[in-house]
C-alpha cells in the first residue's frame, strides 16, 4: 500500500468480504499482492449454506495453507457420511434412496471433499488473512461507489455505523460483493439467465425428534424430497450438527411471509411425521439463475455470486466462486508483477463464463427438468412396480452428474487444448495428464504427492527427460521472466496413468500443455500460457 496524497492507493482493491472475496485476498496476498479488502459484516453471517465443498475447494484451501484448519472447523463428526438421502413425497415414504454423491470421484483429486457450514470456512479464511501483511482489512466498512479511468479505480468507503468515511485508489478492483452486487451494477454489466419464479423459503430450526424420527436411514447429512406437486422443485433438510441443529429450504407461494405461513406444518409435511422443533430464523430466496454478461470491465472484475448466482441445487455456488477465485488471482498477480498483461486478463472471463452457463444449464436447470419429468411419467399409484424400477434408476443418475461433472479449458486461448477444443463444465474423470484439465494427482518416486511439489507459479513436470530438456526449459523461463519450478522425475509405471513426459502446470493447477518429446521452442510454449504475443 502506497500514500497518495491523503489517499490509500493498493494494487487490487476487493469489495465484499464473504467467502469468496475473503479466499480471494488470500490469494493475493500469497502472491505478494497489496490488496485491501473491505467488507460491510464485522463478523460473517452465521447461516449455514455453502455446505458441501468439492475436492477443488479444498485443494485451494491447502495451497492457502489452511486445509487442516478447514477440516477442524468441520461441526459433524469426521466419519459421518457427507452425501444424502432422496425420497419420494415425504421422509417417511417407501421411496427412498442414500446414493453416492461427490466422493466417488475422491480418487481423481489431491484432497477429499468436506462437509461445513460456510461460516466456518470463512472464520478460517479470516484467521488466515491476519497473518498476511500485505492484505489490509476493512470489516465493517462498505463500498459506496467506484470510477475507474486509465490510471486505476478510486472506490468510496464508509464505515457502518460510524463516521469513517475515504477513498481508496488501486489498480484494480474486484467485486466479491454477492447476487446484489454494487459494483456489478456500477460496471454496467448485464446479467440473464433463467428466472423460474418460484419463492424458497430457508429455515433454521432445532429439533431431537427430527433427528430420532430419521433414525430408519443409514447415517447422512442431507435429506432431500421430490413431491410431484412441486414441479421438480426440491425440499431439503441439512444437519448443521448431529440430533439437534437443522436448515431446511422448500418452495412455498409467491406472497408467503414470516408471518402469514405455517412452516412447521410445512416442515412435517416434508418429514411425513409430526415432530417438534424451535425456529431460530427464517429467511427466503428467489429461485433463479442469473449470469453477467462479462466478467470484466476494464479494471473492474467480478467473482463469485455477484458474477452468477443460482439454485443451491448441486452445491455449485461456492465451488464455482472459489475456482474464479483460483483462475483470476494468479493472473492479476501475474499482470501487477509484469509477466502478465491484459490479454492474460481477458481469459478471466473467457474460460471461467462457459464454466457457470453450462454448470447452470446442464447441471442445475437439466435437473430441475429431470425431476420433473420423472414424477410427470412415473407414479405408484399409476404402476407400483414399473415406479419402483424407476425410482431406483432416478436416484442413481445423481452419481453420473458427478461423473461428468469436470470443468475444463480445452477451448482457452492460453491452452495447448486439442482440434476444435471447446471449454465446458462436462468432461470425464481420468488420470491422464490433458491440456486445459485439471491435473490429476500421482505420486512421485519420493512418495509425495505431485501437487506437494507445485510451484506457486508454473511448474513444468519433467519425467524420464534428460538433464539438457529440462534446463533449456528452465532457461526459458529466466529468459521470458516466467516463474517457473521444475519437478522431475524418472517415468515409471505407475506415472505412465499421466500419459505424457512434459506436462506444463498453471498456478491454478490446470494443465497448459502436455507432450512427450522436449518442444521444438519452449518461449512459444509458455508465451502462449501467459497469453503473450
Ligand atoms: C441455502 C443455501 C445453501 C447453499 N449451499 C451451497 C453449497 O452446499 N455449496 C456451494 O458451493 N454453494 C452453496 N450455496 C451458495 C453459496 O452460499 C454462495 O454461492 C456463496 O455465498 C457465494 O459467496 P460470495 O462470497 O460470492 O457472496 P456472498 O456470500 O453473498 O458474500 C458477499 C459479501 O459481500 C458483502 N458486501 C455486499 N455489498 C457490499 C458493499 N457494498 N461493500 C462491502 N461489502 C459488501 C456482504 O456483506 C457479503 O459478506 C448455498 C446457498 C444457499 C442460499
Amino acid at each position: 500500500m502506497t500514500e497518495v496524497g491523503s489517499k490509500k492507493r493498493y494494487q487490487v482493491v476487493i469489495v465484499g468480504g464473504g467467502p469468496v472475496g475473503a479466499a480471494l485476498a488470500v490469494e493475493l496476498g500469497q502472491r505478494g499482492i497489496a490488496c485491501a479488502l473491505i467488507e460491510r459484516r464485522r463478523e460473517p453471517q452465521r447461516i449455514p449454506k455453502g455446505q458441501n465443498l468439492t475436492q477443488r475447494s479444498v485443494e485451494h484451501f491447502y495451497f492457502w495453507g489452511v486445509a487442516d484448519a478447514l477440516r477442524t472447523a468441520r461441526i459433524l463428526p469426521p466419519s459421518y457420511p457427507m452425501s444424502g438421502i432422496v425420497a419420494y413425497r415425504d421422509l417417511n415414504s417407501e421411496y427412498w434412496a442414500a446414493p453416492p454423491l461427490r466422493e466417488i470421484v475422491n480418487p481423481y483429486y489431491f484432497q477429499h471433499n468436506e462437509r461445513l457450514p460456510q461460516y466456518q470456512a470463512e472464520y478460517v479464511l479470516r484467521a488466515r488473512l491476519a497473518q498476511i501483511e500485505n492484505v489490509e482489512t476493512r470489516f465493517g466498512w462498505a463500498a459506496e461507489s467506484i470510477t475507474q479511468n486509465d490510471a486505476g479505480v478510486e472506490i468510496a468507503i464508509v464505515e457502518d455505523g460510524g463516521p469513517g468515511r475515504e477513498i481508496v485508489q488501486a489498480d484494480y478492483v474486484v467485486g466479491c460483493d454477492g447476487g446484489h452486487s454494487m459494483v456489478r451494477e456500477q460496471a454496467g454489466i448485464a446479467r440473464d439467465g433463467a428466472d423460474f419464479a418460484q419463492l424458497m423459503v430457508l429455515a433454521l430450526f432445532r429439533s431431537r425428534e427430527l433427528h430420532e424420527g430419521l433414525k430408519r436411514f443409514p447415517p447422512r447429512s442431507t435429506y432431500r424430497v421430490i413431491h410431484p406437486d412441486l414441479k421438480g422443485y426440491w425440499q431439503f433438510f441439512g444437519r448443521v450438527d448431529v440430533g439437534e441443529s437443522w436448515f431446511f429450504h422448500s418452495p412455498v407461494p409467491a406472497n408467503t411471509t414470516r408471518d402469514n405461513y405455517d412452516f412447521h406444518a410445512l416442515l412435517e409435511k416434508a418429514a411425513g411425521f409430526p415432530f417438534a422443533c424451535d425456529f431460530d430464523c427464517v429467511g427466503f430466496w428467489d429461485l433463479r439463475i442469473a449470469i453477467a454478461e462479462t466478467y470484466r470491465a476494464g479494471r473492474i472484475f467480478i467473482a463469485g455470486d455477484a458474477a452468477h448466482s443460482h439454485p443451491p441445487y448441486g452445491a455449485y455456488g461456492l465451488n464455482n466462486g472459489l475456482d474464479d477465485v483460483a483462475n483470476l488471482g494468479w493472473k492479476l498477480a501475474a499482470t501487477l508483477q509484469g509477466w502478465g498483461g491484459d490479454t492474460l486478463l481477458a481469459t478471466y472471463s473467457e474460460e471461467r463464463r462457459p464454466i457457470f452457463k453450462e454448470t447452470a444449464e446442464d447441471f442445475i436447470e437439466a435437473g430441475i427438468r429431470r425431476d420433473r419429468e420423472f414424477l410427470r411419467r412415473h407414479s405408484p399409484e399409476r404402476d407400483k412396480v414399473e415406479f419402483a424400477r424407476a425410482w431406483q434408476d432416478h436416484a442413481n443418475s445423481v452419481a453420473t452428474n458427478v461423473l461428468t461433472y469436470e470443468p475444463h479449458y480445452e477451448g482457452s486461448p492460453i491452452v495447448f487444448g486439442p482440434p476444435g477444443g471447446k471449454s465446458s463444465a462436462k468432461g470425464a474423470h481420468t488420470f491422464e495428464a490433458r491440456a486445459g484439465h485439471h491435473l490429476p494427482p500421482q505420486l512421485l518416486s519420493s512418495g509425495r504427492n505431485v501437487f506437494e511439489e507445485l510451484g506457486s507459479a508454473f511448474t513444468l513436470l519433467a519425467f524420464g527427460v534428460d538433464d539438457a530438456a529440462a534446463a533449456s526449459f528452465a532457461q526459458t523461463g529466466k529468459t521470458l521472466g516466467v516463474p517457473l519450478k521444475i519437478v522431475r522425475d524418472s517415468y515409471e509405471a505407475r506415472r505412465r496413468d499421466y500419459n505424457a513426459k512434459f506436462i506444463l502446470v498453471r498456478p491454478d493447477r490446470y494443465i497448459a500443455w502436455r507432450a512427450d518429446a522436449p518442444p521444438a521452442d519452449a518461449a512459444a510454449v509458455l508465451n502462449k500460457a501467459i497469453a503473450r504475443t
